[in-house]
Parts: C-alpha cells; structure tokens; sequence
C-alpha cells in the first residue's frame, strides 16, 4: 500500500463545505492516510483567521485587556463548522480550558497552536481517524528552535502504527511540554516532516490554487502555472517571495526524494505543480522556470585596493556581521570590492554604527551604502544552458530604462539575481516575465 501525506491549509478547512470536499477528496484515495491540518483560515478576503484572533486574544490577555469577544469569535467559527457537520464534539470545555489559560499565564506559542488543535481533533472525528497530537512527536528545543532528528523518529514512532490519522499542523513541544510553533505557515512543515518520517510515497500540499505561478499574478496578468520543478528552484523561488510553500518545507521531503504536489482543495481535478529532485526527462519546460523578487533591501558597497589579495579582508567583514548576528542575502566580490545585500529591515536600527565599525575596522578606500533595492530572482536549473535567457533577461531591463545595481549569478546557474530600484519593481518583473515567456519550451 502506497502512503501518502496530505496537508490542508487554511482555506480548505475554513467552513463545513471545505470539511466536506476533504473527506471526497480523502476517500477518493486510500492512499491518503495521513493528514495534517491547519487552523481554519479566511472564508472570504475581510475574514480573520483564526490563528489572528488567537494571536489577538492573546495579546489582549497579556495587556490586560478584555478578550471574550474575540474568544467568542473564535468559537463560533468552529461551532458553525461542528453544528453544519453535525459532530459530537466538547467545545464548550475546550473553550473552557483556553479561557482558563488566557486568565492565568498567556503564552503566545500556545494560544496560537490552538487553531490547529481544534480544527485538526474536529476533523479527525469528521474522517473518522485517529487524531494524532504533536506536542507529542514534534519536538522543539526549549529555544523554540526544532529538534528535527527526534522529531522524525517520534513522528514516525507515532504514525507508523495508524493506518490512518489527522495531525494537527503548525506547533510541537518541548521536552518539558511547553508548546513551541513554527513560522506563520508552518503547517507545510508539518507535512513535510510527517512525509518524511514514514517514508511517503508522495506529499500533497493542498490549497485554494492549482500549484505554483511563474509569476506574482498581482504584478503578471495571467501567468502560467508551472507544471513541476526541482526543490532546488522551489525553494529559492519561496524564499524569493513566491508564496506556495513555506520554505523549510522543501528540505524534509527532498532528504527522501519525496515529490511535493501541490493541489487545489477546489479542484482536484487539476494536477497542480509537482515539485521533485529530477525533472522528468523528455518534458517540454521554458528554459526559466519563474521568476520572483523581494523588495525591502539595501547594498552596502566596500572599496579597498587589493581586497581579495588573501589577507582575510572579506572574511573580517562578515565576522562583523556575525558577531552582530546579522545575516546577509548576497555577498559579490571583485578585485577591489565587496558588495553587501542585507534586508533593509535587519539593519533599520543599526545602520550608522555598522557603518563606522565597518570604516575604523577595515579602513576602506571607499565605503557608500544603497537603499530601497529590490532583489529579483530569474529561476531555473536550465536557464544558462538552453538558452540566452540571462541575456535576453537583462538586455530587457536596459531596454526599459530599469538600471540594474547589483548582478549575482553563481556557477550552480539555477538562478540570476538581480538588483534594481524598489520603484521599478514591479515593471521589471513584468518585463522579465514577458521576455521569458516569448523564450521557446525546449525538451529536457
Ligand atoms: N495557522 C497558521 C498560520 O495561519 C499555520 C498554518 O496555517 O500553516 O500561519
């Protein structure tokens, strides 16, 4: 028998009607056996996640605040999807036990956890499997940070006896049983650890959209989906901005070569994109497979003579980043330079006293810094080798007036970064996109 892990995110469990496309979708394939839930998420755009309410609810708490309204708010949306399902399940005492914490010690990890609790017990109950709790397999370091060897072990001691279970997605515990969550998202970690642990066949990440765009399709009328890709362009595209798939999803599944498919709740029908270690081969993809970008970036640029004349110039710089526990998104080097990218957001605070360290330390030649930058990331492992597509990419942005600050290609080749003016952003996506979508599919 074959195993597949399935993830349901916010929107397929946000009413009963998605509650009931779940258990089609479920049933159609006995394969499904394990599935990890989220918390129940927007029905519509004005709708508030539950996770938000439970965050706001918390921060009432903490600040004294009165917070039954929006504890109210929180119940009703779980009893309108238990009264619809018709389910026998004890929300009022549930209620009960986060009221109780909210009016002693509110803890922020654990008020947040209880969205995905509820929601993944209620379902649990509506499949008719065994509801798997993972403050009992997902273990955290008391830091908050994932104890991932122990966690795959315990995922797998707990799911491997259960033909069939609901796991509920986003949080885990520490060895004293506080309650730890991952990043806003984090059910698709969930999932990937749980694929991971008892060696799926395939993880799918079902969602409100038929897989993975080749562009942000607010900035792209109407781009194309892209059919299947690597863990390599995945991931670099996610932490690139494009929002299918938490990024620390990718590496669990990959470890195994676990293919990721991601699925439309709403259309099941569609295949969705497929994420996997090889592309097939004989397919007929574009030479890029996307393209995404992040604005919010500043450059700092360092001229000394000699700079990379193996006296350890570059390696003080980034030791003084490190000591300031400041991570950096590219480092370029040249004969005489280095050019920093860092998140703009990371060094708000810091920036003059970075500086004048960085001036008394290494007494550069030149120091100047680079604000309001965007980052683009034109990606795909046979973008250089098939085709002229950098080229045509960057002789595109000259053509429309976008300059360019920063260029960043490594000997990988899976991806061209590029820097440009926070302004133009959105056009150079735009142009870029254009240009590459005119690029001929070519056979791989
Ligand atoms: N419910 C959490 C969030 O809204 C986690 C998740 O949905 O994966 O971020």
């Amino acid at each position: 028998m074959r195993k597949i892990v399935a993830k349901f995110g916010g929107t397929s469990l946000a009413d009963a009607a998605h509650f009931r496309k779940i258990k089609e979708i479920v049933s159609a394939d006995t394969d499904r056996r394990y599935i990890v839930a989220s918390a129940p998420g927007k029905r519509f755009p004005e709708d508030i996640k539950v996770t938000d309410l439970l965050l706001s609810c918390y921060e009432k708490a903490a600040d004294g605040q009165p917070f039954e309204d929006t504890l109210l708010a929180i119940k009703n949306r779980f009893q309108d999807i238990i009264s619809d399902l018709d389910i026998d399940f004890p929300l009022d005492k549930e209620i009960d036990i986060i009221r109780e914490h909210l009016s002693t010690k509110p803890e922020k990890d654990y008020l947040a956890s209880r969205g995905e609790y509820l929601n993944s017990r209620i379902l649990a109950k509506y499949l008719d499997f065994h509801f798997v709790d993972p403050a009992w397999c997902v273990s955290f370091y008391p830091d908050g940070t994932l104890n991932e060897p122990m966690t795959k072990r315990a995922m797998g001691a707990s799911l491997y006896p259960l033909n069939h279970a609901v796991i509920a997605g986003f949080y885990g515990a520490d060895d004293e049983g506080k309650i730890h969550t991952f990043s806003r998202g984090g059910s698709d970690v969930t999932g990937s650890l749980a694929a991971c642990a008892v060696n799926a066949d395939l993880y799918e990440n079902w969602t409100d959209v038929s897989g993975l765009l080749a562009a942000d399709p607010r900035i792209v009328d109407d781009p194309r989906s892209v059919e299947y890709l690597s863990y390599r362009e995945l991931r670099t595209l996610s932490y690139m901005g494009a929002s299918v798939l938490h990024t620390d999803a990718v590496l669990p599944a990959s470890e195994k070569g676990i293919p990721i498919n991601i699925k439309n709740t709403d259309r099941p029908e569609d295949n969705g994109t497929m994420i996997v270690r090889k592309l097939p081969k004989g397919e007929t993809r574009y030479p890029v497979t996307g393209v995404a970008g992040r604005l919010g970036m500043t450059v700092i640029q360092v001229e000394k003579v000699m700079v990379s004349d193996g006296s350890g110039f570059s390696a003080i710089m980034l030791d003084i980043l490190k000591q300031r526990n400041l991570p950096f998104e590219q480092c370029l080097t040249g004969i005489d330079t280095i050019t920093l990218v860092i998140r703009s957001d990371l060094i708000a605070d810091c920036k003059d006293d970075l500086l004048s360290e960085i001036q008394s330390v290494l007494k550069p030649d030149f120091l100047g810094i680079k604000e309001n930058l965007s980052m683009i990331a034109v990606v795909g492992e046979k973008s250089t080798e098939s085709s002229d597509a950098n080229i045509q990419v960057l002789y595109t942005l000259k053509k429309a007036g976008i300059e360019i600050s920063t260029i960043n290609q490594g000997a990988g080749k899976l991806n061209l970064l590029i820097g440009v003016p926070e302004e133009r952003y959105e056009d150079a996506i735009s142009v870029i996109y254009s240009a590459i979508d005119e690029s001929q599919n070519v056979a791989i």
